[in-house]
């Protein structure tokens, strides 16, 4: 059987405690359909393809990919779940 350990304070899950908690965070860039304006169609589609592929190109694969995609997944025992909720996003206290 696998054995999962807390990723903030390392305790060993199941074993010491009955909970686990999963944290699943994806992070990608939001793309609104609606705001396309009839300006966006009408626009030169050929050259912002061209300078949006060129712009790829320069970039390596890990960036790009950090640019459209990641998710993480944590495991937390019961007190860093309720630490972690208290805190989602580090240095917003809220
Ligand atoms: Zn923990």
């Amino acid at each position: 059987m696998d054995s999962f350990t807390c990723d903030m304070c390392g305790k060993v899950l199941l074993a010491e405690e009955n909970t686990r908690y999963i944290v699943k965070i994806e992070v990608f860039a939001a793309y609104d359909p609606l705001e396309i304006t009839r300006q966006d169609l009408a626009g030169d589609h050929e050259a912002e393809m061209a300078r949006l592929l060129a712009q790829m190109r320069s970039m390596s694969t890990e960036k790009l990919e950090d640019q459209v995609y990641r998710s993480f997944r944590f495991d937390l025992c019961p007190g860093c779940q309720e630490k972690y909720l208290a805190q989602p996003l580090p240095g917003k206290s809220g």
